[in-house]
């Protein structure tokens, strides 16, 4: 029996809701599929410990999860403590060290959601964007001087390496050779960032050479968003900055019918760490405590991780049930305007689990 150890972070907010939906999800899918097993390690890293130590996470944090197999991340913020030291002291501390460079964020419109966009149903939009999740403009190269004076300076500094622009790029290229249509569409500014954009450009273009099957393109970041609105049927596999593809997987996020829906893989390819799998909602303080948090964006990222685990078979259940759930209007939580809990959407699930035969 294949056996994998799976570190568990909830997090803030509606991370520990959700979360919690997702082990029981995965639990039920492991179950069901009965060739493997998985053994959830519990970390109760985030704001609260913050609060009590002056940590979000133990110093040898890293060390405790650099040998389980995968990660499953809620969220991490709180109304109280600066968005930038919850990110850097929880997230990014995990990110950053595991060398979790391709970040991943599959959006469809999934069967019984509605799209905001008129005309719009599943099959025109099927996206799968890739983000640059190591370095450009959120690299934390930067400083402030001269602080709270009228001459302070405050830098971020955008950093591209050639590495790490290939990398992320050949990683693009061969997913969007995995999927049906081989179409990748390369975003950046080159325009106006004349530097490491261009040089974004210049790489794309190399990497294309060893993938002539794929059909590539390059975009504007700000037309693009104008082409995800208006035209989201000519995208398919998309690549762009850290920064950019932030910003673009809301956007596409909102068009698929919901931010408490949409999954995200921070993936260290080369498996030299493990990799962590989280909805890209944050902790959603507003709803935090009431039983109604969406949990399909942490069963969708709980599929890809039991594809990165190499459980296909698992993986497609899981997304089956998932389907099968969000076709019914009554099991849509309030985001998507229904009136169903997170404990009844995930009951549905694991029955739905319970129940498929194929
Ligand atoms: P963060 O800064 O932590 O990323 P945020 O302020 O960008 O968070 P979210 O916490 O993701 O935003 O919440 C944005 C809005 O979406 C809120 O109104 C929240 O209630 C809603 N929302 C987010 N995730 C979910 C979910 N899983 N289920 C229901 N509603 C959600």
């Amino acid at each position: 029996m294949r056996s994998y150890k799976i570190a568990a972070i909830p997090g803030d907010g509606i991370g520990t809701e959700v979360i919690a939906a997702g082990v029981e999800a995965l639990e039920a899918c492991a179950r069901r599929d009965g060739g493997f097993t998985l053994v959830f390690d519990h970390f109760d890293w985030g704001s609260a410990r913050y609060k009590k130590t002056g940590a979000f996470m133990p110093e040898d944090g890293r060390a405790q999860i650099k040998g389980h197999d995968a990660i499953l991340f809620g969220s991490a913020g709180v109304p109280d403590i600066a968005d930038h030291l919850t990110l850097w002291g929880l997230r990014l501390a995990i990110c950053q060290p595991f060398d979790q460079y391709a970040n991943v964020r599959p959006t469809r419109i999934l069967p019984g959601i509605t799209s905001p966009l008129r005309n719009v149903s599943g099959p025109e939009l099927d996206w799968v964007i890739v983000r640059e999740n190591s370095e450009g403009e959120y690299a934390g190269v930067g400083g402030r001087v001269h602080r709270g004076l009228p001459e302070e300076v405050a830098t971020d500094v955008s950093m591209f390496t050639r590495a790490g622009v290939t990398r992320i790029m050949r990683f693009a290229f061969e997913l969007a050779r995995s999927r049906p249509r081989k179409l990748l569409t390369v975003v950046t500014k080159s325009n106006a960032q004349r530097h490491g954009m261009v040089m974004w450009d210049e790489i794309a273009a190399e990497v294309a050479a060893g993938y002539p099957d794929v059909t590539w393109d390059k975009m504007l970041v700000d037309a693009m968003t104008m082409r995800m609105t208006l035209r989201p049927q000519t995208l398919d596999t998309i690549v762009a900055t850290n920064l950019h593809a932030d910003i673009l997987s809301d956007l596409a996020a909102a068009l698929a019918g919901s931010l408490g829906i949409a999954p995200t893989a921070n993936l260290n390819p080369e498996r030299t760490f493990p990799s962590m799998f989280e909805p890209i909602h944050g902790s959603a303080f507003d709803i935090m405590g009431k039983g109604i948090a969406n949990p399909v964006g942490t069963f969708w990222s709980s599929v890809m991780l039991l594809e990165h685990l190499g459980e296909p078979a698992a993986a497609a259940r899981l997304m089956r049930a998932v389907e099968r759930v969000t076709a019914d209007p009554a099991l849509h939580t309030p985001d998507l305007g229904g009136k169903a809990t997170t404990a009844e959407v995930t009951a549905a699930v694991c029955a739905a689990l319970a129940a498929d035969n194929r």
